[in-house]
């Protein structure tokens, strides 16, 4: 039999009334949206491009804070609604919190972010010559493709304590007219032998070797006076000796600046949008809510890519030990206050790579411009390692969103058993506070470049904003 016109439309509407509906942000932005997401990007770049370690992404967020008003957290401080507060945890991470109007009791809106990125580490005896060649050796952080690592520009960054306890800061490769490092990889007409290996081991960890000079000290003889010159210009420039890089964290990032992506211009590159795509825009959020009901509370962490321990990892208790403290400034018990608080664990999720589309599943992943993706559960195999949310509490977050005319989407991390990966959202949601994964999708995650669409960082910023708000 067959159908007809009218049944033909019907099914249209009921689809449009029944169906998950799924719209690219252009259709869902007005021009003048279009034009504050432009705004918000440029400011996201300029960002991106002071900062690359956590250590810097830190001292930026915390002279930013300073100018804002907030001022540095004391337990046992007075505090009242309106009032700014936040903590430097060790010069590597952030909280940062805005007094509500509402009881501390009813607990906090929290944001949490990571703002350390996968990296190649010093080792502590880095420095030596090679057939008159100097290097640093390395330790790479977090997960990485190795070979995505040779062959491009690098950049020191970090910290030095002398002998003396002075702190030398390190950042070089970033400026106009500064030197960069670099990693050798083999030429293809060598590498019969080398590209027979699996892509894994085609660059070894004991293969990450920096290529930082080539000069000998004078023209004496002798041996290793490249790495004697080396040793000297370091000491003229930082009054360092070789001993000193053993109290040392310095960090090999890629020297590129982050730009704009496409003939559009619709998408960003730049190094580690893991995590500070989510950390730049809650950091934001948080300073544009002005009088929030719950207390507002933005924290932006270190070691989340290497598993989050350490004492400025989220496995540590220096978050709790904040909201406890913030507690008794209203005599108030931090237990209780955690138990009633809800958090937004803001971190980055695998966008749909139409190049290697078998990874993930079409139905369950986040798409480029399809806005900010919320996360129920992360973890690997059958949810190890996840917090999943409750259905309750993502119920709730969906009402605040589309109350707030944010463009979100949901996905998860790759096809069932392709692979998978955790958050901080599990250690949050361990000390009882209502947790979800909420974040950008991001395209080549972990490289020393990574690709972002601008519709989907302005969509966190807003996610982040309605939720602080509620
Ligand atoms: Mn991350
Ligand atoms: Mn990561």
């Amino acid at each position: 039999m067959a159908r007809g016109k009218k049944e033909e439309k019907d099914a249209k509407a009921l689809k449009e009334a029944l169906f998950s509906q799924k719209k690219h942000a252009a259709q869902r932005m007005d021009d003048q949206e279009m034009k504050q997401c432009e705004a918000f990007n440029a400011e996201y770049i300029a960002f991106m491009n002071r900062c690359k370690t956590e250590r810097e992404a830190a001292s930026f967020f915390t002279e930013t804070l300073e100018k804002k008003g907030f001022k540095p957290f004391k337990p046992g401080m007075k505090l009242k609604a309106g009032d700014k507060v936040f903590l430097n945890n060790r010069g590597k991470a952030v909280i940062l919190a805005t007094i509500g109007t509402a009881p501390i009791t009813e607990g906090v809106r929290l944001c949490a972010a990571h703002i350390d990125s996968p990296r190649l580490d010093l080792k502590q005896h880095p420095l030596y010559e090679a057939e008159e060649i100097g290097y640093f050796k390395t330790h790479y952080y977090g997960g990485i493709k190795k070979y995505q690592w040779t062959a491009i520009p690098l950049s020191l960054h970090g910290v030095i304590v002398r002998s003396d306890g002075e702190k030398v800061e390190v950042r070089i490769g970033e400026e106009e007219g500064d030197p960069v490092f670099y990693i050798t990889d083999l030429l293809p007409h060598l590498a019969t032998e080398q590209m027979k290996r699996p892509l894994a081991t085609g660059i070894k960890g004991e293969e990450l070797n920096i290529v930082v000079g080539s000069m000998p000290f004078k023209e004496d003889a002798g041996s290793e006076l490249v790495k004697l010159h080396l040793m000297q210009l370091l000491n003229e420039k930082y009054g360092i000796v070789e001993d000193d890089f053993l109290s040392a964290e310095l960090e090999i990032v890629p020297a590129f600046p982050a730009k704009e992506v496409g003939f559009d211009r619709s998408m960003i590159g730049a190094y580690g949008h893991d995590d500070r795509v989510c950390s730049f825009p809650a950091f934001r959020a948080s300073l544009d809510v002005e009088k929030p009901v719950h207390t507002s509370v933005v924290i932006l962490t270190d070691k989340e890519e290497t598993g989050s321990d350490g004492n400025t990892g989220l496995c540590s208790s220096y978050l709790k030990y904040f909201l406890m403290d913030l507690a008794e400034c209203f005599k108030a018990n931090g237990r209780h206050v955690m138990s009633a608080s809800k958090c937004l664990s803001a971190d980055v999720n695998a966008g749909f790579d139409p190049t290697f589309p078998e990874v993930l599943e079409r139905n369950n992943c986040a798409y480029l411009n399809h806005g900010v993706c919320v996360t129920k559960f992360t973890g690997a195999r059958g949810k190890s390692g996840t917090s999943d949310a409750s259905a309750e509490f993502v119920g709730e977050i969906r009402q605040i969103l589309d109350a707030g005319n944010v463009i979100w989407q949901t996905g998860e991390l790759g096809k069932v058993d392709m692979g998978g990966g955790g958050t901080v959202a599990a250690y949050i949601a361990n000390l009882d506070i209502d947790t979800i994964d909420v974040g950008v999708p991001v395209l080549s995650m972990h490289a020393p470049y990574e690709l972002v669409a601008k519709t989907d960082v302005w969509a966190a910023y807003r996610a982040f904003k309605v939720f602080l708000e509620s």
